[in-house]
């Protein structure tokens, strides 16, 4: 892994906060020198920020810190790594953390250009900086990421993964998992599974199947019953675009207590 590294000047630095959603643990990385940035600060673990702060320290010092969203697991500690850092900038999307410039798709921070990445999270950015992009929750090492069922989210997010796959990259450095050296295998993999999703819900409406639990058992089959509220959640986003696209039969996505939110 540390191989792939070379020449792009960056660090990986894993949390130990293993879990179901977060893989092996959340991937803080410090990218550069002189001073360097930060994307992601991780979770609000003691050992983990003492690691980014050595990091930060052999590398000259915090430039700012860039954040692709503002769950707990990529943005809990920040507020302890800025305190412990001379309080470097923060750009973040709309939504991010307290204290955070607003960084707009297209915008420059410190090495990166931002891309908005919306799906995971609705204001979800990934960075650019040279060949290497900065993915977070919208690309994964390994597995899929679940899509939050905002109005569009899901085919806001086939338009980012998209785009970034028209980006001439050269790795891929994930939120959670391994790192990727072959980006544009791992965008089409991506592009296709929510593809591959969606045919095997059209064919599951198709059959007549109409209920969540119905669908979710029918086209979710593979997942465990531990992410069953994450597969929910990516199946409400599935049949969102499909109503976008036209394409709902009526009354899909009903649940037992009545109709489900899925706008
Ligand atoms: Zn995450």
């Amino acid at each position: 892994v540390a191989e792939d590294l070379v020449g792009h000047d960056v660090a990986m630095i894993r949390a130990d906060n293993p879990g179901p959603f977060t893989l092996s643990g959340t991937n803080t990385w410090v990218v550069g020198r002189d001073p360097a940035f930060v994307v992601d600060p991780g979770p609000a673990l003691a050992g983990h920020v003492a690691a980014v702060v050595d990091e930060v320290e052999r590398r000259g010092g915090v430039g700012g810190i860039a954040l692709t969203h503002d769950h707990d697991d990529h943005a809990g500690a920040l507020r302890e790594l800025r305190r412990r850092t001379g309080d470097p900038p923060v750009a973040a999307a709309a939504g991010g953390a307290a204290g955070a410039a607003r960084l707009a798709d297209g915008q420059a921070f410190g090495p990166f250009t931002a891309y908005a990445t919306p799906g995971h999270a609705p204001d979800h950015l990934a960075f650019v900086a040279g060949d290497a992009c900065f993915t977070g929750d919208a690309v994964l090492g390994q597995g899929s990421v679940f899509i939050a069922p905002d109005t569009g989210a899901m085919s806001a997010y086939l338009r980012g993964l998209r785009r970034l796959r028209s980006l001439p990259l050269a790795l891929l450095c994930p939120g959670h998992g391994p790192l990727v050296p072959d980006p544009a295998a791992k965008l089409d993999e991506y592009i296709t599974h929510r593809l591959d999703r969606e045919c095997r819900l059209l064919d599951a409406l198709a059959r007549g199947l109409r209920s969540e639990a119905d669908l979710l058992d029918a086209v979710w089959d593979d997942a465990p019953a531990v992410l069953r509220p994450a597969t929910t959640a990516t199946l409400r986003a599935h049949l969102d675009k499909l109503r976008e696209d036209g394409r709902l039969p009526r009354g899909a996505g009903e649940s037992a207590g009545g109709r489900t939110r899925t706008a």
